[in-house]
């Protein structure tokens, strides 16, 4: 029998591929398990195992407290500064590794709308997207309560996103803040960041961006396409591990006139003077609150020193190739099962993943576990593809479609046989 052409085309792929060698430097991508989840929580990279077990070893153990001023003060600056750099392209001193991105979102979102409360009161609206992730709309829910502001909803389509025209219909000159996804989590629309942020500021409003879906998959130039704030995660496409703190973006010029709602110690001007009052810290350090979360920052390092050294253009060049990979091979195996395409067809309009819609995706996914292939699965009836351009082969994704057809066949028959 002649080999599946797609397999072939996968093999061929990654015979190919310039960034196939960074594979073997995860943890278990030397398994058969094809791991379609990297979008939620990227796999480790072996030589955070080292780099923790040192930590632990020497830098906690042998330095204890000193380790402080030694050098744990100053690393959620360096990494800021190094996902600015190589994530983001945001200059120096706007960039910091602080809480979760919930947390982050609170922040700066409270602080940008203060700000503009204060400069006009009129500016009471939040603009946000229907389907934006949920910890967006319940944190803007709160702080809308919280100031006497008031959501504007832009209602989106789940297979896409907010559009410039969507956008610059719901702006206008009540708006205070506008909140959205770079890449929609359900369906990965990518959207225009660049033109929705002018739009944004057309109207006289903040723009706060979550890259959370976009950070490490898709070049973001934050710095050129004049982002106000942002905030992104580091446990997804930067393989920070379970629970790794968030980065905050606050553009230079607005540091020193935004006040963030959470006045903690470390924050302000002279974190030891331990004085009567809390007085922030000039530039980004105001954004920080408590103490950081230095073990959890260990992992995001060992990725960023790939990206530094692979590139984002690169990056993106595979994860458009994954993804056209899998649109391709969904189109023919699975569309004829009655699958849909929930994501953009147009490669620039689509992030890192692909959604597969499908009544029976639910139960497919829980199959699929079952046999050590992880998607993960998004209401309505969405299989989430997500593609790791540092991690995916194309070969594991071909392994992870053969078995999705073969699930979503067998599940088929099944329920006939029921009805
Ligand atoms: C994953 C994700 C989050 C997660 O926020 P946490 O505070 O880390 O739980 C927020 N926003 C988007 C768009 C996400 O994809």
């Amino acid at each position: 029998m002649s080999i599946d052409p797609h397999l072939a085309y996968a093999r061929r792929m990654d015979r190919a591929d310039g960034l196939a060698h960074y594979r073997k430097r995860f943890v278990g991508a030397d398994r058969e398990l094809v791991y379609f989840d990297g979008n939620s929580l990227g796999r480790p990279p072996v030589s955070a195992v080292e780099r923790i077990e040192g930590f632990l070893l020497e830098d906690w153990g042998g330095r204890l407290i000193r380790g402080w001023d030694e050098a744990w003060m100053q690393l959620p600056f360096e990494i800021g500064d190094r996902i600015g750099r190589a994530v983001i392209q945001a200059k120096a001193g706007q960039t910091v590794i602080g809480d979760s991105t919930t947390v982050l979102l609170y922040k700066l979102a409270r602080a940008a709308v203060d700000a503009q409360l204060a400069r006009d009161p009129s500016r009471r609206e939040i603009v946000i997207d229907t389907d934006n992730f949920p910890t967006d709309r319940y944190v803007l829910e709160g702080i809308a309560r919280e100031r006497g502001a008031r959501l504007r909803w832009i209602d989106v389509d789940t297979a896409s996103g907010v559009t410039p025209e969507q956008l610059a219909a719901a702006c206008g000159p009540e708006t205070a803040l506008v909140v959205l996804s770079h890449v929609a989590y359900r369906s990965a629309y990518l959207a225009d960041a660049r033109e929705l942020t002018r739009i944004a500021h057309d109207a006289g409003a903040l723009i706060l961006w979550d890259l959370c879906h976009s950070a490490g998959s898709v070049p973001i130039e934050a710095d050129r396409w004049k982002f106000d704030l942002a905030v992104g995660c580091t446990y997804k496409y930067l393989n920070g591990g379970p629970g790794s703190p968030a980065f905050a973006y606050v553009r230079d010029d607005l540091q020193d006139v935004l006040a963030q709602p959470i006045q903690g110690w470390m924050g302000t001007a002279d974190v030891f003077a331990m004085g009567p009052e809390y007085e922030p810290a000039r530039g980004i350090r105001r954004f920080l609150s408590g103490t950081p979360p230095i073990v959890g920052m260990l992992a995001m390092e060992e990725t960023l020193a790939m990206i530094e050294e692979a590139g984002m253009p690169a990056i993106r060049a595979k994860s458009m190739a994954l993804t056209a990979f899998t649109i391709v091979v969904a189109e023919e195996w699975l569309a004829p099962l009655g699958v849909t395409l929930a994501s953009p067809l147009d490669p620039d309009e689509r992030g890192g993943h692909v959604t597969l819609n499908h009544p029976a995706m639910r139960e497919v996914t829980a199959r699929l576990w079952q046999q050590d292939v992880i998607p993960d699965y998004r209401d309505p009836g969405g299989l989430r593809i997500g593609l790791s351009p540092l991690s995916t082969s194309f070969e594991e994704v071909h392994r992870g479609l053969v078995a999705t057809r073969d699930t979503l066949r067998t599940v088929l028959t099944e329920r006939a046989g029921l009805a």
